[in-house]
């Protein structure tokens, strides 16, 4: 079975925790010949956090998930590396270099520093993605969206701005230094004009037997994903069910700023509101199915879910065996088998 999903960061490295716990592991990047697993598990991972910082190339969501299946994550944070320190974030201070509200590890720098070489000598992410995943055997095949630049950026009210003033900053900038308390008129993706998927997106989603979207954001990540030139395309014609994962429980999202984002795009923090808008595929929309937690079903009859197979399970992801169990359920709203 080829399993793909739609990942952001926190969110979707614990869900595919769950996948590959269910589908078992899928060698990254490939050996030779030694792949003798049944199923596989592609990640589509957002890059939209991407940033340059102090030289280097910052890739959050990329990084996350590989630190996270790779056993290397500080797991009370929830990203960055276990064992962290944060000399040079200090000397860099010290020096009074900008930006200074970033918290850039020194183990983390390692994989950055590698990431900008291989980058200046003409890689593209892809293949810096795989040979990180070398050393951190993630166990599931992690892609970026997109070897192009494609970051999101947040429209907000210029600071000591005339009255009606704005200005794009980058979404790191929005959420780590502002937290997102300013007054933001909308997001915008910035880079290249015609980014195009990495290599071997559009064939995960296109000879995938189903896709999930994580309960990742459903706006800086999955949106950010799906705005990427040709993969809402190719969700669109895909001949496999394409099944989401609900973000908030009790309509409140968990952790992260999913409420945040949806309220500067005019979309409510509940499941309903959330599957209304990425809408039903039979209605020029991405979902075949959408799982939502136990108590925050929609109202029978709902309008906006029509289309859409609509159930319901425990979607706290606690550890990899329960985050398996709901990646069951999902796939059995769209009767994709499962092992
Ligand atoms: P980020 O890039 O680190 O912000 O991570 P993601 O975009 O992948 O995921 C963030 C989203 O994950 C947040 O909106 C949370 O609501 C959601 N989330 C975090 N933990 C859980 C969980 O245990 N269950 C569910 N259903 N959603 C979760
Ligand atoms: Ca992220």
């Amino acid at each position: 079975m080829k399993v793909t999903v739609l990942v952001g960061g926190v969110g979707g490295a614990r869900f595919l925790q769950g996948a590959r716990e269910l589908f078992g592991v899928t060698p990254f990047p490939p050996g030779d010949g030694d792949d003798t697993s049944e199923h596989s598990v592609t990640a589509i991972v957002n890059v939209g956090d991407d940033a340059w910082m102090h030289g280097v190339r910052i890739c959050p969501d990329l990084d996350t998930c590989m630190y996270t299946l790779g056993g290397g994550i500080d797991t009370d944070r929830g990203w960055g590396r276990k064992g962290e320190t944060w000399h040079a974030k200090e000397e860099l201070a010290a020096y009074g270099a900008n930006p200074d509200w970033f918290g850039l590890g020194d183990r983390d720098l390692a994989t950055h520093l590698i990431r900008t070489q291989m980058l200046d000598a003409g890689f593209a992410l892809s293949d810096i993605a795989a040979a990180l995943c070398r050393r951190w055997q993630p166990g599931v095949r992690l892609l970026p969206v997109t070897d192009d630049r494609h970051e999101t950026h947040v429209v907000i009210d210029k600071p000591d701005g005339e009255p009606g003033d704005k200005v794009a900053i980058h979404f790191q900038e929005w959420w780590v230094r502002h937290r997102a308390q300013v007054r933001t008129h909308g997001f915008a993706q910035v880079g290249s004009d015609d980014a195009t998927p990495a290599p071997g997106v559009i064939e995960a989603i296109t000879e995938a037997d189903v896709v999930l979207l994580a309960p990742s954001n459903p706006v800086v990540s999955i949106g950010a994903i799906t705005s990427v030139p040709g993969v809402r395309a190719a969700l669109r014609r895909t001949s496999a069910r394409v099944v989401g994962v609900s973000a908030v429980i009790d309509d409140k999202p968990l952790r992260g700023m999913a409420d945040e984002c949806l309220s500067v795009i005019g979309v409510g923090s509940s499941a309903t509101a959330i599957a209304a808008h990425y809408g039903a595929r039979s209605a020029n929309g991405l979902l075949d199915g959408w799982l939502v937690a136990d108590g925050d079903g929609a109202a029978d009859g709902e309008a906006s879910l029509e289309g859409i197979a609509v159930g319901s399970a425990p979607l706290l992801m606690t550890d990899p065996a329960t985050t398996a169990d709901m990646i069951r359920a999902a796939c059995a709203l769209v009767g994709a088998d499962t092992p």
